[in-house]
């Protein structure tokens, strides 16, 4: 910061969002990484970004750790770890790395394997599985990826809801993927039990409690100020809902960046007031990079509003506990 030359530039009020950032999968998923590092050393084979942020991935890449989209590209007769990535796999992933003699670590979140047993569970019970999710994101194919093929329907939207065919009316039930807005899958929910009324729901709600969080913390912030800046990845589903919930909220100008190199001062010039948030896979030192960059050009004054306290942990991998070392 350089408050130094604060007498020349505009003021700005800062909003921090609390809770922001690392989930608890996030940090098990990097800690795991980490951890296979240091047990095994270099390569440490990932498959997919462990989570969803270059900074992340680059950091881990420096320490040793190669990332592949599938195994077949991973060395035939390998003995290094295979570590799957926080968002899940298909089941044919680590039947493939059995057949390959892979020695497979599993840094999927805690929170997105209750939903594949949920979605297991439900199938054994011969009911029809809707998962309400985005088609395409590595969480969706592996929750999809638990059942057998056309055993699970993807509903994306209120529209898709609203014209859903099931098989059986009366037998369904339906999950979701953890890190959806929770506000239009609200309104896909109510348009899916409107239209089934016993369609059977998840014990505990499947979106987490990190992408709950984050919102409220957004959708409190976001009413108050001119601009919002969401810290995180475009290929990050949490980071995407929390940019849309501030402008649900009516937030004028809210925006996803990765680094502050990616601003454009140009859309923040007249602004008097800045919500911050960062998804749950973006690190603090990436929120602080921006605050740096803002204090550059405008004084700060910067206030904390907290929604939530966190306190969820979640050990690591059965494989890299301390007690699983020789
Ligand atoms: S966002 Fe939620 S489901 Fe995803 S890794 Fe974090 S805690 Fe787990």
């Amino acid at each position: 910061m350089t408050p130094e030359t604060s007498a020349r530039k505009p003021e700005l009020r800062v909003l921090l969002c609390a809770p922001r950032g690392f989930c608890a999968g996030v940090v098990r998923a990097i800690d795991a990484v980490e951890r296979a590092l240091e047990m095994y050393g270099p390569p440490v084979y990932v498959r997919h970004e462990i989570v969803h942020n270059k900074y992340v991935v680059e950091g881990l890449k420096a320490k040793g750790a190669v990332f592949v989209e599938e195994l077949h590209e991973i060395p035939a007769g390998t003995t290094s770890p295979v570590i799957f990535s926080a968002h899940g796999v298909a089941r044919a992933v680590p039947e493939d790395a059995a057949r390959r003699n892979f020695f497979a670590i599993d840094a999927t979140c805690p929170l997105v394997t209750k939903v594949h047993r949920e979605a297991t569970v439900h199938h054994k019970r011969g009911r029809e599985v809707v998962l309400i999710g985005h088609a395409g994101h590595p969480e969706v194919i592996g929750t999809m990826g638990q059942l057998p093929e056309g055993a699970v329907s993807l509903v994306e939207t209120a529209e898709q809801a609203r014209l859903f065919q099931p098989r059986d009316p009366g037998n369904l039930a339906f999950t979701t993927q953890t890190t959806l807005s929770i506000d239009d899958t609200a309104e896909i929910v109510a348009i899916l039990r409107e239209r089934f009324p016993s369609m059977v729901a998840p014990h505990k709600e499947d979106i987490c409690y990190a992408t709950t969080n984050r919102q409220e913390a957004v959708k409190r912030v976001a009413p108050e100020v001119d601009a919002m800046i969401v810290v995180g990845a475009p290929n990050s589903s949490n980071s995407q809902r929390l940019r849309e919930a501030a402008e649900r909220e009516g937030c004028r100008h809210a925006v996803l960046v990765q680094r502050a190199s990616e601003i454009d001062w140009n859309a923040f010039g007249a602004i008097a007031s800045l919500g911050v948030s960062a998804g749950a896979s973006a690190p603090e030192i990436l929120v602080e990079e921006i605050l740096d960059a803002f204090a550059a050009r405008y004084t700060l004054k910067v206030e904390t509003v907290h929604t939530a306290h966190e306190d969820v942990f979640f050990p690591l991998p059965r494989q890299l506990r301390s007690d699983a070392a020789e």
